[in-house]
């Protein structure tokens, strides 16, 4: 008869996406290689492979923190501060800032103008999260062929060229400046 392993009642089945939910249970597993003794270990005894080309290959935005992209890109965009697109009055009521630095829709207290922190920059209306904006930033920067980064965030290549002129355009605007 063939004895199939089953966990015990009880015991649980763990994996990789189980300990990051959990926290990646930095406590124990934290700083091990800081202090264990260097060992050369021969890759081809390996239980299994990372290469440069398969990490490239499974490259996507969820590997990406989106609230870090966002407020890295709204704060860049807004290094002086949350001010109405309209009237220019600096907004300073707890939840009109709080909609602006999350990128949603608010309203000016003084003026009564809708807005977001992307209203009146070039990624008004824009298609792409701010995750795929600032990746695609990186990896253009980074000399990746366009539809390379096309596949990574999963959009056509035309859009990828639309962006990378728009990026070129600030850049061009910067050295004016
Ligand atoms: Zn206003």
């Amino acid at each position: 008869m063939e004895v199939i392993e089953k966990p015990e009642q009880g015991e649980q089945v763990i994996t990789p996406g189980d300990l990051l939910a959990n926290g990646g249970g930095q406590d124990q597993a934290g700083d091990i290689g800081a202090h264990a003794p260097i060992e050369h270990i021969d890759p081809s005894t390996m239980p299994g492979a990372i290469t440069t080309k398969h990490a490239l290959a499974s490259l996507s935005v969820s590997f990406f923190d989106e609230m870090k992209c966002r407020s890295w890109l709204l704060q860049n965009l807004h290094p002086i501060g949350a001010y109405c697109p309209k009237c220019n009055v600096e907004i300073k009521d707890r939840s009109t800032l709080f909609n602006f630095w999350c990128g949603k829709r608010c309203r000016c207290k003084a003026c009564g103008k809708w807005f977001s922190a992307f209203s009146k920059t070039v990624f008004q209306e824009c298609q792409l999260d701010e995750r795929s904006i600032f990746i695609l930033a990186i990896l253009t920067e980074l000399n990746l062929h366009k539809d390379e980064i096309a596949r990574v965030l999963a959009i056509n290549p035309a859009t990828v060229r639309i962006w990378q002129g728009k990026f070129k355009a600030i850049e061009l605007t910067q050295e004016i400046m």
